[in-house]
């Protein structure tokens, strides 16, 4: 996959992208990204790429022509032009997975107050990364790509790590251990030593439920439950954490 960002503070870029996961998947070839500062694309003297908006009012805003042009330098088909937006929707793992699909994605980061409006049709769809305003679209920008990138096949040691992930199934992940076996008097649970891989997978379903029923109960309002997980869910109101966890 490629992906070309549009900013004005490409320098913000470099450390994230240039660490762990993000510098592996771009050094084996499986990520291309490209930060383009739209400054370039800005024709006079000045390198002006905003101005005060019309009508009065506080703040500058990013110019059309130098932004479409930067645009249009890197716009080829099939891409998507993603606009980094409070205005977006609320960037959700579903949107992540398909744009993990995407062979080529432009990302574009505002300031200021924003971007002149008429660029929006040049936009394919404007993205958010929550109900709050951000000084840029950076921050977002990296979101995304980071986001996007650990679904890319083979950009993670072992791409079932996120089949099995919070939001991915539409619950929450289950609690992860690892040494030390005790760690200031708290006990693994016993199941996970057990080595026996159906009981785990069903303790672990358990826990999912149980945990997204307690930290996000608006996720399970608009899902189709299987039978396993219909018994599990009764189990856990039956129950409650006493049936998911060993007594102390
Ligand atoms: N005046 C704009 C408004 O009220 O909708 C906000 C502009 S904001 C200060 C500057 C830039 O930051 C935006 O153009 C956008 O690229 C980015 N940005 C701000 N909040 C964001 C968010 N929640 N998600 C994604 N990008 C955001």
């Amino acid at each position: 996959m490629r992906i070309d960002i549009l900013t004005l503070f490409p320098e913000m870029f470099s450390s994230p992208f240039n660490e762990s996961i993000i510098d592996r998947a771009r050094k084996n070839g499986l990520l291309e990204i490209n930060t383009i500062n739209i400054r370039d694309f800005a024709l006079d003297k000045h390198r002006q790429v905003d101005d005060y908006p019309y009508g009065g009012g506080s703040g500058m805003v990013m110019k059309a022509d130098v932004v479409s042009r930067a645009i249009k330098s890197v716009k080829r088909a099939p891409t998507r032009v993603i606009y980094l937006s409070p205005q977006g929707k609320r960037l959700h793992q579903d949107t992540v997975v398909r744009l993990s699909q995407a062979e080529h994605l432009i990302l574009l980061c505002g300031h200021y107050e924003g971007i002149d409006e008429r660029i929006m049709p040049l936009v394919d769809e404007e993205i958010s990364i929550g109900d709050y305003v951000l000084t840029g679209g950076e921050l977002g920008a990296m979101v995304l790509v980071d986001a996007v990138a650990r679904l890319i096949p083979g950009v993670l040691g072992d791409d079932n790590s996120s089949q099995e992930e919070s939001f991915t199934a539409g619950l929450l992940e289950y609690p992860q251990y690892t040494r030390p076996r005790v760690f200031e008097g708290r006990e693994v649970p016993e199941v996970l030593l057990s080595g026996h891989h159906a009981q785990i997978r069903r303790w672990r379903k358990k826990l999912s439920l149980l945990r997204t029923l307690l930290k996000r109960p608006d996720l399970l309002l608009d899902r189709e439950y299987d039978k396993e997980e219909r018994q599990l869910l009764e189990e856990i109101l039956f129950a409650g954490e006493e049936g998911c966890f060993e007594k102390e």
